[in-house]
């Protein structure tokens, strides 16, 4: 499985799980709210540890410039080359 589609997967989860969570919490018991918590930190430890696989790099912290000051940041896309390392992410 490559990179994007793993990250695409968790993406597709959070928002499948999230909305039953939502819609169970409402109309079955309150106790989803948790289960979406668990899922928020699960699937955001899981995209933080998506790394480039030549170099290790995690592929969504990257070098972004905000206003003409280059800052590394957290995104929520992973661009299209490594940033560290120069390869293609598939
Ligand atoms: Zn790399």
């Amino acid at each position: 499985m490559t990179i994007r589609k793993k990250y695409r997967a968790l993406i597709i989860t959070w928002f499948v799980l999230g909305i039953a969570f939502i819609v169970a919490s409402t109309k079955i018991h309150g106790i989803f709210i948790i289960a979406l918590l668990i899922l928020f930190f699960l699937l955001g430890a899981l995209s933080r540890s998506l790394k480039c696989p030549n170099c290790g790099k995690k592929v969504l912290h990257n070098n972004v410039k905000i206003l003409g000051i280059e800052m590394k940041v957290w995104t929520s896309w992973i661009p299209a080359e490594c940033q560290k390392c120069g390869l293609v992410i598939e």
